[in-house]
């Protein structure tokens, strides 16, 4: 790792994993200038994470800030939410001046001997990393989660970079990846593993076409380190089409197809064949608990992946976890069995029409009043925004409550096409978890799956998630 002390770090954007790659500069003794543009921020100066530090190099600079604090810099570190296009960003990668991802930073002040386990994916990423992280840790392998899930990679580095031995325990990190954090080339950050989940229509108002959605997320490929495992989602074109040129960097295998994993959901079975890292085997996914069957194939991908690591655990050995596994909160989560029978499912997480298409299917004859709603991500030059796509999964169930600033579009989409159980327009979440109360009989369940961003009532999926389960509490 380069020697940053007397150097100097600019970190553009000072939201989680922007501050946590500020501290991590600040750690390895760099003076270090936190940029972000809006200026209701507080000053990081006095933030007690920054005091801990020797922040006397460390200066924060809200809204316009002057363009040569990043060109005087001799690293700039970019976070996930900022886009190169900001800032001139583009022309300093370009120039030859040391841009990087918070990711790569991160890694970079990570050992060679931690092995890298790296998620992406438009669904199921987090649900993924945390199914990895539970089976390494009950096999007593020091391992760290997160990424673009809960804690930045550069908050593991930060501990490396402090411990006063320097003497690295962690054996592995789970790394769950965004488009946005592969948006920079990375040198440092080298998974062992890679895995893409799947690829539908999301954040294309970043990415403008399924392509390049797809390149950013085969970037994951570019850079694996003695050649072990990528797996990635089989028969989409426009993955097909964006990993051709890692192609030899790897073993590749596929989650649907062999070489790779296959499951068979009736008899709940996985199957795995890799002949390339010599894996030949079945895991029973009967014992698990998580609900849906999307959840099956986040299971088996999260045990190819930790065996794929070469750390010691044997698909076989996984076996005995799968009863185990526990997907983070907000992800087709049982909040509340109420005193009317009706039984309350948060999946605030689902904000695109596929994630809510999985939980549905995920509901196995639970008949259901469905709320969705929200902001919806708009599919730009199509005829519609894919709902209709919902239709079939929400065939025999109670009802379905629109609300939010595209229930009126998703009512109207469903109904024209043909919907076959009632549909009734809430005006907000409350107001849909009332009316939702109202229709629900005994042995119904109460299903947030909203299948649209939350910002036009909530700060995120998470806060959207904690009202619903409060409501559903208060009933
Ligand atoms: P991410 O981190 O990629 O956003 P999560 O694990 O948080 O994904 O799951 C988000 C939502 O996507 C869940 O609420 C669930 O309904 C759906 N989902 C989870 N796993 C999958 C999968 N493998 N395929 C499709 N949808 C999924």
């Amino acid at each position: 790792r380069q020697d940053l002390k007397g150097r100097t770090v600019a970190v553009v954007g000072l939201g989680i994993s922007g501050k946590a790659a500020a501290r991590l500069a600040l750690a390895r003794g760099a003076s270090v200038v936190g940029i972000d543009q809006d200026e209701s921020l507080s000053s990081l100066e006095h933030d007690p994470s920054f005091m801990v530090l020797n922040s006397t190099g460390f200066k924060t600079v809200l809204g316009n800030f002057d363009w040569n604090l990043l060109n005087d810099a001799d690293v700039v570190v970019v976070s996930p939410g900022v886009p190169l296009e900001k800032y001139g960003l583009s022309y300093l990668l370009q120039s030859g001046k040391q841009v990087m991802s918070e990711l790569d930073f991160a890694a970079e002040a990570l050992p060679k001997s931690v092995k890298i386990l790296a998620v992406t994916g438009t669904n199921g990423k987090s649900t993924t990393v945390t199914f990895a992280g539970q089976m390494l840790n009950h096999f007593g392998i020091d391992t760290f989660v997160g990424g673009n899930l809960g804690t930045s990679l550069s908050e593991a580095a930060i501990q490396h970079v402090t411990s006063p031995t320097q003497e690295c325990k962690l054996k592995v990190a789970v790394v769950e990846v965004s488009s946005y954090q592969m948006a920079i080339p990375c040198v440092y950050f080298r998974p062992s593993v890679s895995v893409v989940l799947n690829l539908t229509p999301d954040h294309l108002e970043r990415h403008k076409t399924m392509l390049d959605y797809a390149e950013h997320k085969c970037r994951l490929f570019s850079h694996m380190t003695n050649a072990k495992l990528g797996l990635l989602s089989f028969g989409n074109q426009h993955l097909d089409e964006a990993v051709k040129k890692y192609w030899n960097k790897f073993n590749p295998a596929w989650i649907g197809a062999f070489p790779g994993l296959e499951i068979d959901t009736e008899a709940k079975i996985a199957t795995f064949k890799v002949p390339d890292i010599g894996i030949e085997s079945q895991l029973q996914l009967g014992s698990m608990r998580a609900m849906g069957k999307h959840n099956y194939y986040n299971a088996a991908v999260a045990a190819l992946s930790v065996a794929g690591l070469d750390v010691g655990v044997h698909i076989e050995d996984i076996n005995s976890t799968i009863e185990k596994l526990r997907p983070p909160p907000h992800r087709m989560q049982v909040v509340h069995k109420d005193i009317h029978g009706v039984t309350w499912v948060d999946d605030s997480k689902a904000t695109n029409v596929e994630a809510t298409y999985a939980g549905l299917m995920g509901l196995k004859g639970q008949k259901s009043v469905i709320l969705l709603g929200g902001l919806a991500k708009i599919l730009v030059g199509q005829v519609s925004n894919g709902f209709e796509e919902l239709i079939e999964p929400l065939t025999g169930h109670r009802c379905v409550i629109t609300f939010g600033a595209s229930g009126a579009m998703i009512h109207q989409e469903l109904s024209g096409n043909g919907l076959d159980i009632p549909c009734i327009q809430a005006t907000n979440l409350k107001d849909a978890v009332e009316q939702a109360r109202k229709v629900a009989k005994h042995g119904d369940a109460i299903v947030l799956s909203p299948a649209c961003a939350s910002f036009d009532e909530f700060r995120n999926f998470e806060h959207r998630g904690m009202v619903f389960q409060e409501l559903a509490l208060s009933s």
